[in-house]
């Protein structure tokens, strides 16, 4: 067997998906495979020939042991709620397990229409599935939780959008695709037993350690759903302050793009931030700036809070009660959120104790680069080159680094009461502060490249080079730079549908 699945989705979760084929590709070609996520994963592909391989990331071959289907949820876009979504053009083949017993869903993204497709084709075209795969690993490279890619397929098949493109099947990995939405879908078709079901599944998989906590408390099972909104509040919070750490902006954070298990999920038009501005928004439809950057802490709260509703009548017989557990648990979330956030900007800064002070240290740094165009990654991987006596390059990245220069000294004070030494900081930094982040040009190059002309080697390089990113590489000097002026004035990115 290629795959050894073991799809507990399918055979526990009767109710919430649909058993579905694939529509499969007139023509499909091979374009990337991720090897080494396949031996982790225990996925046989050295086995298998090119075509083989390509007959199932295309999904004209159902591997033996799959049981396809589209799972159902529903969800909060922009802020409105659509009762049902679902995996409209995506299939879940099964879940394998890897070598530390970690599972893992294995999901077809393109794979044809389904039961949930709407108006909809079912159909991926190539460049996204592209994007995806190169941003995706290149979260996981930064180490910030994320579903993975698998593999790539042209399909040889036009797709219609604006215009006519041609399609692709990416292979996604994932600790699973329960997403808030999975449970809203239930709470407002009123169906309690489901939602206990499927929080008892999610606890399984994801938060098994609760049980052991809560196990001496049978009689209230009310508290251990409520540690199951608390730890999916705890992984939210440590997520998206990774994101701000690093820059990242998500773009669609609906509540069916937000994981139970904490994992980025959905590359559609994520984007990296250039020059930092708190307000920065990439997505073409997120008109009203409701996913800009800063905005997110506060989203995944809000977002949280449709969780809390629909798990709502797990919590207990006192709705009053319940509602103010609830409450104290999702009101934690700007404080938990706002530690994590301060741990990794500490280490950005190469700090390892903590002080009082350490917040407004960090604020008057984002302060001295309002309007000064100071392309974010850069700045601090360029933090450490000042310790080491290097200041220009990260004077160079001001139009008038005065107030920075007052702020590198009160910085430098702070670093000295710390217990770390000066090396120690540097390392620290080096390991926190990426030189390679997927740059919104380089990405779009790749693409262009592999979708107009068939030539893939700058996506091979980027993935490459990306997979890497707190290491300096040779002649890789163009990767770390901000895209010129033009681009990041115009550039946007555009839903992967
Ligand atoms: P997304 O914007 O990728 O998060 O998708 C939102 C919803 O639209 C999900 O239910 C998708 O399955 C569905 N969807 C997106 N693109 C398509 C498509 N081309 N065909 C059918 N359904 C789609
Ligand atoms: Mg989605």
């Amino acid at each position: 067997m290629i795959f050894k699945f073991d799809n507990t989705y399918a055979n526990e979760l009767n109710g919430f998906y649909t058993a579905h084929q694939s529509a499969g590709a007139p023509a499909p070609k091979l374009i990337k495979v991720n090897n080494k996520l396949a031996t982790q994963l225990g996925i046989d592909l050295n086995s298998l020939r090119e075509e083989e391989q390509t007959a199932i990331f295309s999904g004209n071959h159902i591997p033996e042991g799959s049981k396809p289907l589209a799972q159902v949820y529903a969800g909060h876009q922009f802020g409105g709620f659509s009762q049902q979504l679902g995996d409209g053009r995506a299939l879940l083949l099964g879940e394998v397990v890897d070598k530390n017993g970690l599972r893992f869903d294995i999901q077809l993204k393109g794979s044809g229409r389904t039961p949930y497709s709407r108006g909809g084709d079912g159909k991926s075209a190539l460049g996204p599935v592209l994007r995806e795969y190169i941003i995706s690993e290149a979260m996981y490279a930064l180490g910030i939780p994320s579903t993975r890619a698998l593999a790539a397929v042209s399909t040889g098949e036009t797709v219609m959008r604006s215009e006519p493109l041609p399609g692709g099947v990416f292979t996604r990995v994932a600790a699973s695709h329960i997403r808030i939405g999975t449970f809203q879908y239930f709470a407002a078709r009123q169906e309690i037993e489901h939602i206990k079901k499927l929080a008892d599944y999610a606890i399984n998989r994801h938060y098994s350690k609760i049980r052991e906590t809560t196990k001496d408390d049978l009689s209230d099972s009310g508290s251990m759903y409520l540690s199951f909104l608390a730890e999916i509040c705890d992984a939210q919070a440590s997520l998206v302050a990774q994101w701000m750490c690093i820059g990242f902006i998500h773009g669609v954070m609906n509540t069916d793009n937000m994981t139970i298990s904490g994992e980025t999920i959905d590359y559609g038009p994520c984007s990296f931030m250039d020059h930092y501005a708190a307000d920065t928004v990439y997505s073409s439809i997120d008109q009203q700036g409701r996913y800009a950057y800063h905005n997110q802490p506060s989203i995944a709260q809000w977002n949280l809070a449709r969780l809390a509703e629909a798990l709502l009548p797990l919590f207990g017989e006192n709705t009053d009660q319940s509602i103010e557990k609830a409450t104290e648990i999702l009101d934690a979330f700007p404080q938990h959120y706002t530690q994590y956030w301060l741990a990794g900007m500490r280490k950005k800064l190469g700090l390892q104790t903590k002080q009082e002070d350490d917040l407004s240290l960090i604020n008057d740094l984002m302060a001295s680069l309002n309007n000064q165009q100071v392309d974010y990654t850069q700045l601090f991987r360029h933090l450490a080159k000042i310790l080491q006596g290097e200041e220009s390059l990260a004077n160079e990245l001001f139009n008038d680094a005065t107030t920075f220069n007052l702020w590198v000294k009160r910085w430098q004070e702070r670093l000295r009461q710390d217990e770390l030494s000066l090396s120690e900081s540097i390392k620290l930094m080096n390991h926190t502060n990426p030189i390679y982040i997927p740059r919104n040009h380089k990405v779009e190059e790749a693409l262009e490249a592999a979708v107009t002309y068939d030539d893939y080697s700058k996506f091979e390089i980027l993935i490459d080079t990306l997979s890497q990113p707190y290491h300096l590489q040779d002649g890789k000097e163009e990767y770390s730079q901000p895209a010129p002026k033009e681009f990041q004035a115009t550039f946007k990115t555009f839903c992967g549908t």
